[in-house]
């Protein structure tokens, strides 16, 4: 489908337009194009599950147009098993900064006329850093699962409906996950270091700035968990004798499938679920405080 002339210019009936400056990810372009009334030939539609006859019937091998929807937005998969690492890994790359700043800045004697002591020797810093390390390690845990997961699907070994199904649901909940910690740990690094925290070049502001959006594409964080939650009490419920499977949202046919698309499609906006709730995680979920509470440095405690 042709855009533009010979010069560059857009053809009539076509606009484009820069998004202009984000609030980050500014080294990727984001755009818009639209069309008015501009004839698109139905071969070139991304017709891989439906298709439009001459006479401009339509036609697709999946009848509900709920499971149609659900198929097509299987394909962000991918993107939701990227995401969950440069999530991860950002967040390692802010503890680093922020542990090393820690290890190294020193503020005031312990009160006995010694050398001032590094900032990781108070206890309040390190119930701030150590938990969320933990928290990190824990997050690549998981993606290494989930990419074992994906591997197994999209490498061929594992490529069954049920495969399909457990690494979409595994994605749709550890990307919100693994974003939002992110954006949590990057803030508090950013704190922990200070006004040198502040600073552009020490990367942690530019880093939260850049991740802020991984919240919202590739599937909104959240929407994403009523999905995962959906699919994991359905089959909770068809596990339990007695009990039947009531798979969300509406019917069976509705159902999140199982699907095989590789193709990126649109973002977002999946569940038509009203009641999503937002799991925002916190590092106290996973590693209890210490039980001192001390905001001064405990004696010759590095960590
Ligand atoms: C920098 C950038 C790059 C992007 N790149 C791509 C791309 O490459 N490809 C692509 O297809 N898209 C892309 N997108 C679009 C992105 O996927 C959408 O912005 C995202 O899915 C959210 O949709 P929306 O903006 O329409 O928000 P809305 O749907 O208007 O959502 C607004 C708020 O309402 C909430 N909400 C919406 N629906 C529900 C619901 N059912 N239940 C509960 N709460 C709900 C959301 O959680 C959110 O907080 C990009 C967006 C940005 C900002």
């Amino acid at each position: 489908m042709p855009i533009r002339d010979e010069d560059g210019a857009c053809l009539p009936g076509v606009t484009s337009e820069d998004d202009g400056v984000k609030g980050g990810l500014n080294g990727i372009d984001n755009g818009r194009l639209a069309f008015d009334h501009v004839r698109i030939p139905r071969e070139n539609l991304l017709n891989r599950y439906g298709d439009v006859a001459a006479d401009g019937t339509y036609s697709s091998d999946i009848p509900s147009p709920g499971r149609r929807f659900f198929t097509m937005l299987g394909a962000l998969v991918q993107g939701r098993v990227s995401l969950d690492g440069a999530a991860t890994t950002g967040a390692a790359l802010a503890e680093y900064i922020a542990i090393t700043y820690g290890n190294q800045r020193r503020q005031f004697d312990s009160g006995t006329g010694t050398d001032e002591v590094v900032l990781l020797d108070y206890g309040r810093h390190q119930r701030r850093l150590l938990p969320r390390l933990a928290q990190t390690y824990a997050q690549f845990f998981a993606h290494d699962q989930l990419l074992r997961t994906f591997d197994g699907v999209f490498g061929g070994a594992h490529d069954t409906p049920a495969e399909r199904e457990n690494l979409e649901t595994l994605a749709a909940a550890l990307k919100p996950l693994s974003t939002w910690n992110a954006l949590d740990t990057i803030q508090e690094c950013r704190e922990a270091c200070g006004g040198a925290g502040f600073m552009a070049e020490n990367r942690l502001v530019g880093l939260h700035h850049d991740l802020d959006v991984y919240a919202t594409f590739e599937g909104d964080n959240n929407v994403l968990p009523s999905w995962s939650a959906s699919v994991c009490s359905a089959t909770s419920r068809s596990s339990s004798p007695g009990r039947m499977p009531r798979p969300w949202p509406a019917t069976p046919s509705d159902r999140p499938p199982a699907r095989s698309s590789t193709a990126r499609g649109s973002a977002g906006s999946a569940s038509p679920s009203p009641t999503s709730d937002r799991p925002r995680v916190r590092s106290s979920w996973v590693c209890a405080p210490s039980s001192s509470t001390s905001c001064w440095p405990a004696a010759s405690s590095r960590w």
